[in-house]
């Protein structure tokens, strides 16, 4: 079987017009059919590239929209999370409310909607997990950085259709830390959040969080991701129609409450649940919680409204602190780019207009900067400098992510 065939099948595909697939990088691929080591390279490229556009994702909102609201689906594998989408799309539907729904789950085999974003028409994991020889959640990871270095194009398909749509719906990977914890997922969350109104809905697996140290565990997750993206977010206790969400509401308002459930426990993660419920009273101060159920649909205006009182709030708090954050890079840029040209001009100078030699800004290769410099400059042949060039491109690998900040003029 010809896979490196099918992977590039996949990079070219065509984009028809109205289309919303986003066609990966097709440059060159037809040549390079059979050769790993061209896909690790263009691999590394678009890691690379990853890097660069996660510094600037926080520039993309200088048109912000004030519509369509994004709402992104987070929660623990098996929550309901895809199921529950699956009714916010009817619920959307039957309400005349405009919708688009958008998956990043790229494992997931049938989905009970049809999606107007899917992941999987532009990266097809099961060949990723193939090509660098990767387990399915490498595959899945993967596949969604692959995806998010296209993702500006995304955004300004939604940003054509703003005016046509009230919500976008996104469902993520079952496995929550792989949106949570990735720089792809990040660079997703931060695109969205600097374009548009963005609110995250958690959705919790009630019956499951009965358990007061699941619930506890639950709750911190949520805390973290309410930390790490500063959005506002909605805690969905999903699953009512099994298990009724009052007791979680219960332990939310009431700490002692809490500690009593949690004294029945005996185990030793239980003397950690309760000195943490102290830390996350505060956290809930911060959310909206609301039962819903993706099976029955109970609970589906009260999660509409609490999204509607979350966007105020994000209007209100989140996008001034975004701003603030904006500002604050700009000037950090400007800062780096004047010490660039400072330190450019230096180098100029002690070359008294002859050889420049760029600084790598590496102590050992300064060092050896120099120490050339010292050399009779009029000896240096062109194949030495070659050779310079390729030693400094060495270092550069050596420690990247200070070159990249360096060398951003
Ligand atoms: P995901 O991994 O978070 O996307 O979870 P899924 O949407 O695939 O749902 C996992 C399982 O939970 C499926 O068997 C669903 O039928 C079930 N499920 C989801 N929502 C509900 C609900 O509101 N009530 C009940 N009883 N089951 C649900
Ligand atoms: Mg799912």
């Amino acid at each position: 079987m010809d896979i490196d065939s099918d992977f590039h099948k996949m990079n070219i595909k065509p984009q028809e017009e109205g289309d919303t697939r986003i066609p990966m990088d097709s440059e060159g691929s037809s040549n390079v059919q059979n050769d790993k080591g061209k896909e690790n390279e263009e691999l590394t490229n678009s890691m690379k590239k990853l890097q660069v556009e996660e510094s600037s994702s926080g520039q993309a909102g200088s048109s912000f929209k004030k519509k369509p609201v994004i709402i992104i689906v987070v929660g623990m594998a098996g929550s309901g999370k895809t199921t529950f989408l699956h009714r916010l799309v009817s619920h959307t539907r039957e309400s005349n409310v405009r919708g688009y729904v958008m998956n990043l789950d790229p494992a997931v085999m049938t989905l009970p909607f049809g999606a107007n974003i899917d992941i999987r028409d532009t990266v097809r994991y099961k060949e990723v997990m193939k090509q660098f020889n990767l387990g399915p959640n490498g595959g899945i990871l993967t596949s969604l950085n692959l995806f998010a270095t296209k993702f500006d194009e995304v955004v300004s398909v939604i940003e054509k259709r703003a005016d046509q749509l009230d919500y976008v719906l996104v469902d993520t990977p079952g496995q929550i830390e792989i949106f949570t914890w990735s720089a792809s997922g990040a660079i997703i969350t931060e695109a969205f959040a600097s374009t548009f109104p963005t609110v995250i809905a958690y959705v919790v697996d009630t019956p499951r969080s009965a358990s007061p140290v699941t619930f506890m565990s639950n709750m911190l997750y949520a805390c973290s991701i309410l930390y790490k993206t500063r959005l506002p977010l909605v805690l969905a206790f999903n699953k009512t129609d099994v298990a009724q969400h009052q007791f979680a509401l219960e332990w939310m308002e009431d700490f002692e409450a809490f500690q009593a459930a949690v004294s029945t426990d005996s185990s030793y993660s239980s003397t950690l649940a309760q000195s943490l419920s102290l830390v996350l009273d505060e956290f809930y101060k911060n959310l909206r919680s609301v039962g819903v159920s993706a099976v029955s649909g109970a609970g589906m205006k009260d999660f509409f409204k609490a999204i509607e009182a979350s966007v105020e709030e994000y209007m209100g708090n989140y996008k001034a602190d975004l701003e603030k954050r904006r500002a604050e890079k700009e000037r950090l840029e400007e800062e780096h780019r004047k010490e660039n040209m400072e330190k450019l001009r230096k180098d100029m100078e002690k070359s008294g207009g002859e050889t420049v030699i760029l600084s790598t800004g590496l102590k050992d290769k300064d060092e050896r900067g120099k120490a050339m410099m010292d050399e009779d400059e009029e000896e240096v042949e062109e194949e030495e400098e070659d050779e310079m060039f390729t030693e400094d491109e060495d270092a550069l690998d050596e420690d990247e992510d200070e070159e990249v900040g360096r060398f951003t003029f």
